[in-house]
């Protein structure tokens, strides 16, 4: 069994990212409205992922109250401003703020989470341009460990937009068979032990134990939940599984990490289109 290193691969994506970032003074402006604590620590690291890839950050932390006009003005102001490549409201956003109108006003050429309609269409299409990083950071794990996707059952477990909907469609793009599973799928073992690469992003700790995973498998845990210890794990039942599978991802260092250093890609990605 060999346990997919998402912290090792993160390092060298970013270390690639590096090369380029600097030259092309690629910049990210994040935007954090309110004190959540969680959104906090995430914005903490997307500012020293930003150091370690030599892109500039440009933060905003604004108040909880902020009005959905002084959002939308502040958003305006970095769509229009040269030294921002991207753009990134962390969310959730507090609950008096209408989430899709201010992720949909973030202009699509720095949209670097993949979240307007305009480039979730490109995406879904097959068409070049960004990717949404979750989903982008697992196909980069299966690549960088030759785990193939083409002819291979794929089962994905949960379909959020976020992360399992886009999910599906990149195994479908890379040949995968994918179904893709949720609260309302009957039996979902039945679909689990059939799947070469397994996926949960469910978000419930202990849902994917071993008697649901086929031998031999590719097992790739999303989930990151935080138990009343403060301590993170995933969806599966890691020391049984690992028994069992191929391929595992652990967590935390497992798919967490990537996104991140996906994300630094896609700034790239924004500033090469900029300065072109
Ligand atoms: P979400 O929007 O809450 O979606 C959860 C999905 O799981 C839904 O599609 C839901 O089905 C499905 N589900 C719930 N209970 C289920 C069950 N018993 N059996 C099968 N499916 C079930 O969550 P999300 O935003 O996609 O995130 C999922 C997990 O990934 C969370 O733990 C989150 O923290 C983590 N995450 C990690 C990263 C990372 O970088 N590693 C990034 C994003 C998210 P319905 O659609 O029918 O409700």
């Amino acid at each position: 069994m060999t346990i997919l290193d998402g912290k090792a691969l993160a390092e060298k994506v970013k270390a690639e990212v590096r090369a380029e970032a600097e030259r092309l003074k690629a910049g990210l402006a994040v935007v954090l409205v309110g004190e959540d604590p969680a959104s906090q620590i995430y914005v903490r690291g997307k500012e020293r992922d930003c150091g370690e890839c030599g892109i500039q950050s440009f933060s905003h932390r604004i108040p909880a109250e902020t009005t959905q006009a002084e959002l939308l003005a502040l958003l305006a102001e970095l769509n229009e401003d040269p030294k921002i490549d991207g753009i990134l409201v962390q969310l959730p956003l507090p609950g008096h703020l209408d989430t899709r109108q201010v992720l949909e006003s973030i202009r699509p050429d720095k949209d670097v989470d993949c979240f307007h309609p305009l480039n979730v269409g490109k995406m879904t299409l097959g068409r070049e341009g960004f990717r949404p990083c979750t989903p982008a950071g697992v196909m980069e794990l299966l690549a960088a460990y030759d785990i193939p996707v083409r002819g291979k059952r794929c089962v994905v477990i949960g379909r959020s937009s976020l992360v399992g909907q886009p999910l599906s469609t990149l195994l479908t793009q890379a040949d995968g068979t994918v179904s893709l599973c949720h609260s309302k799928t009957p039996d979902l073992a039945a679909y689990t032990r059939e799947a070469d690469i397994l996926v949960s992003a469910v978000g419930r700790t202990g849902l994917v134990t071993a008697d649901m995973v086929k031998p031999g498998a590719a097992v790739i845990d999303v989930a990151m939940n935080r138990g009343p210890d403060g301590k993170l794990s995933g969806d599966v039942d890691f020391g049984p599984v690992s028994e069992k599978a191929a391929f595992i991802t652990p967590v935390p260092g497992g798919v967490g990490p990537m996104t991140r250093a996906m994300l630094m890609r896609s700034v790239l990605y924004a500033a090469k289109l900029h300065r072109e």
